[in-house]
């Protein structure tokens, strides 16, 4: 019984724990010739920590990031428009966590070495596509000598993230991933605390936001921690952007005289960006929820399934979901297309529609309704909008993404017992 994991993100690191907790032969295989900690902040919702938590994984989480205490909406004249606690703190039996997507893959992927074995992640592997051999699959790796590896397994999984192979060859018609007109750029920078200390602070209005969250805690010797920012512009999609990716380096001009003004006392736009590392650009995009995940022995997990735009941060929570959900099906139908088929069923029609609720501005719509009845410029948001209504607007988001508080709360575990087949 062996499976084989392409891609080595969060996604195929969470795949590979989960096999081990249940007992199923697992074999990652990376694209990259040496995994690196790249990217900058991502965050953790209860849902993921949960599961993570079950991986036996809460000492090394809470070594990594910032435990998550606030969510807050801003509007652009830099003031609240709406605040509410998060993680412990809202009632969640797990916590939230604010995390460098890099450093969480670094000890997921030490975890799988330490656990799993040394050899168990092979990089310099690319994925290039797959065949059913009747009982089995075989899965053609390209490799870093210019060669390629078949490698037999009784299924592939496709965790090989927004440009993945696994569903070029499901979906060979697709092209590439679908540009709304946003672009976000990213990068992190030492800064005071604001807010809680703990806060994921949205600011701004449909076209022009501004994300701020800490991934580190404060150093009492200077008072700063490593702070999170995310600066988005909305654009005409028919003016087309560069192929989207994660590791596009640009200078902050690209974007800052936009933010000249933002300086809001509490939080200085221009000079958290001018003390960034570097600057990455993403131009926000997405696929169309996919008619099916599967194709006989082979499923596509995490972003591969099913990339969204990144508005309600469930991106890395959703993946780390798949692969215990997966996990949960071979433990009841053991590495067979049937396991495959339980995990799209539970899965897939939910997330088909959080993929179109995310383009429709998911939880941030509630800043776009403030800017259209005020442009964003009042004193009491009260005479803007009920609290009653945002909440009721929350609470229906919470729902969908799968963190409404008392539904998780009360759940089953995932995988219960967790016996080895
Ligand atoms: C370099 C990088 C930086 C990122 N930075 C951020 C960020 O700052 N903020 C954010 O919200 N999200 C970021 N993301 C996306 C985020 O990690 C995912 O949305 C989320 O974690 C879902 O994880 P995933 O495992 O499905 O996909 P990913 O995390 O994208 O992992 C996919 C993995 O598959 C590998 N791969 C790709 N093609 C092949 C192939 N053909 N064969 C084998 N392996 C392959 C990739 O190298 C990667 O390691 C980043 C992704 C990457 C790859």
């Amino acid at each position: 019984m062996a499976v084989i994991v392409a891609g080595g993100g969060i996604g195929g690191l969470v795949t590979a724990l989960t096999c081990h907790q249940i007992g199923v032969d697992v074999w990652v295989y990376e694209s990259a010739q040496e995994l690196q900690p790249l990217g900058v902040g991502i965050n953790l919702q209860p849902n993921a920590v949960r599961e993570l938590f079950d991986l036996g994984l809460a000492d090394q989480l809470a070594g990594l990031g910032v435990a998550t205490e606030e969510w807050a909406l801003v509007a652009s004249n830099g003031r609240e428009v709406w605040s509410e606690p998060r993680g412990l703190r809202a009632g969640y039996r797990w916590p939230q966590y604010s995390v460098h997507r890099g450093e969480l893959q670094m000890m997921l992927l030490a975890e799988v070495r330490k656990r799993c074995g040394a050899d168990r992640v092979m990089t310099g592997h690319r994925l290039v596509g797959y065949q059913q051999t009747g009982t089995r699959i075989r899965a053609r790796f390209d490799t870093r000598d210019g060669n390629h590896r078949d490698i037999d397994g009784d299924l592939l999984i496709g965790a090989d993230g927004l440009h993945s192979a696994a569903r070029r060859q499901l979906f060979p018609d697709e092209g590439e991933p679908i540009w709304g007109g946003a672009v976000l750029w990213r990068g992190t920078a030492l800064g005071p605390p604001i807010r809680t200390g703990a806060s994921f602070t949205l600011i701004g209005n449909l076209n022009q936001r501004f994300v701020h969250y800490p991934i580190g805690q404060t150093d009492p010797r200077t008072g700063l921690q490593r702070q999170n920012w995310i600066a988005e512009l909305t654009f005409d999609p028919d003016r087309g952007w560069d192929q989207a990716g994660w590791n596009r380096q640009v200078d902050p001009s690209t974007f800052l005289p936009a933010f000249h003004d933002w300086d809001f006392g509490w939080l200085n736009v221009a000079d958290l960006v001018g003390r960034a590392d570097g600057v990455w650009e993403y131009p926000m995009v997405d696929r169309d929820p996919a008619p099916t995940w599967c194709d006989q022995r082979m499923a596509l997990l995490g972003d591969a399934a099913h990339v969204m735009y990144p508005v309600g941060s469930n991106g890395a929570s959703q993946a780390i979901v798949d692969a215990r959900v997966l996990g949960a099906a071979l433990v009841t139908h053991g590495p067979t297309p049937e396991a495959l088929t339980a995990y799209e069923d539970a899965l897939r029609d939910d997330i088909s529609t959080l993929i179109l609720r995310n383009r429709g501005a998911g939880p941030i719509g509630i800043l776009g309704v403030v800017d259209e009845r005020c442009g964003g410029k009042f004193d009491d948001i009260n005479d803007v909008i009920a609290g009653a209504d945002i909440e009721a607007y929350m609470a229906d988001y919470r729902a969908a993404a799968g963190f409404a508080i008392e539904q998780l709360n009360n759940a089953e575990p995932t995988i219960a017992g967790t016996p080895p087949l």
